[in-house]
């Protein structure tokens, strides 16, 4: 998807219609078609970029800020209790539109269920599986500039923000099926890693 097709610059470029409750130099805020919560809304910078390994780094920072007035903005309104801020990328995060944005979700005290992870089921893993894990993730090298900058790149061929684009490599997060407590601990999941 070019910039030129991409719906979120179409909202930004004022082509297409949206409920605009915020804007500054670096984003536009509009409210979610479809809400979440009342006061759902996204917060979308203003330079394309597909997901947030492609954003400049001098921008993030101040993004970041934007979407945290923008939280500010939508909780008080909303007279909430909280704030989820997700942040998607790749189509197998759930990325819909393939321009980088944040959902301000305001959460309030009379509704469930509580946390975002919920969304997801908890995968058991043993400790050798989380040494492994740990292991392998602080191993990635991100001392200096030109390291970041290939994590960068193998991050942003990894997460494609187009839906529906194969997968070469397969992890399977199948989910556990149904065991007693005990074999449910001992469930390992075949990362293939
Ligand atoms: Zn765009």
């Amino acid at each position: 998807m070019t910039e030129n097709q991409c719906i979120f610059c179409g909202i930004i470029a004022g082509k297409i219609p949206a409920k605009k409750v915020y804007e500054d130099s670096y984003v536009i805020a509009i409210l979610d078609i479809n809400p979440r919560n009342p006061g759902h809304t996204l917060v979308i910078p203003k330079d394309h970029a597909g997901t947030i390994f492609e954003m400049k780094n001098e921008d993030i920072g101040n993004v970041f800020q934007s979407v945290r007035n923008v939280a500010v903005k939508a909780i008080n309104a909303m007279k909430a209790q909280g704030a989820n801020i997700v942040q998607s990328n790749g189509a197998v995060a759930g990325q819909m539109v393939p321009h980088v944005h944040f959902h301000v979700i305001p959460r309030f005290a009379n509704e469930g269920p509580v946390s975002i992870e919920a969304v997801l089921q908890v995968k058991k893993m043993n400790e050798e599986m989380l040494d492994k894990i740990a292991e392998k993730i602080e191993s990635a090298e991100l001392e200096n500039p030109s390291d970041i900058e290939k994590g960068i790149e193998e991050a942003v061929e990894r997460a494609v923000p187009e839906p529906k684009k194969p997968v070469k490599e397969k992890t399977d997060f199948s989910p556990a099926k149904k065991k007693s407590k005990k074999e449910e601990e001992l469930e390992e999941i075949d990362f293939n890693f």
